[in-house]
């Protein structure tokens, strides 16, 4: 592993992140009362998210993982999804929360979204911690909540990495040594 020590400064501390963490939490806890939700957390990014979340969400729940890459640009329709870890049950029915890291161009959400779409959930609800608007290239991928809109500049830590690395951080920072 490169050992190179970047420069990183903090740009979201853990504070900051868990109690608006907390307060989507809250937001979901209302709007599925009396029911069950089926998280899925998108690897590897989402781990720290995802494991926040669950804790501050007050409902029946099912926790699962998906490994995914997208390939091909937007625009085109060839631009697939590769599932390389699949759930480990149907989601038929399920009210399904999808939990991800970072919104950058939307590539992965939109092709994620028709995927699950097509597994007929009761319901699909997007979450992501952070948002770059700035970056996005689909215009098909509506985010219901969105912890932190931020600026275009590569993020590490709180589940991010650079190269494998950094994803032990417990706050978001930028590297501010790269580009
Ligand atoms: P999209 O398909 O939206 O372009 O890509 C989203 C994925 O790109 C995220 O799940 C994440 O893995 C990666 N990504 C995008 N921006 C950043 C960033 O600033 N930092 C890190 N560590 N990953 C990013």
């Amino acid at each position: 592993m490169d050992t190179t020590k970047h420069n990183i400064s903090v740009y979201l501390t853990e504070e900051q992140l868990n109690k608006r963490i907390a307060e989507i939490g809250a937001e979901i806890t209302e709007k599925f009362k009396g029911e069950s939700v089926y998280l899925v957390c998108i690897l590897k990014g989402s781990i720290f998210f995802t494991t926040e979340l669950a804790k501050r969400i007050e409902l029946p729940m099912t926790i699962d993982f998906m490994t995914v890459s997208s390939y091909g640009a937007a625009t085109k329709s060839s631009g697939v999804i590769n599932v390389k870890k699949d759930l480990e049950e149907s989601v038929e029915g399920e009210n399904v929360i999808i939990v991800e890291d970072i919104i950058d161009s939307g590539n992965t959400l939109s092709r994620l979204l028709k995927l699950f779409e097509s597994r007929n959930p009761k319901s699909l609800t997007l979450c992501t911690l952070l948002d770059k608007p700035e970056r996005r290239v689909v215009d098909d991928v509506n985010v219901d909540y969105t912890g932190f809109v931020i600026p275009d500049k590569f993020v590490v830590g709180y589940g991010l990495d650079f190269d494998q690395r950094y994803r032990n951080l417990p706050y978001i920072g930028f590297i501010e040594d790269i580009d």
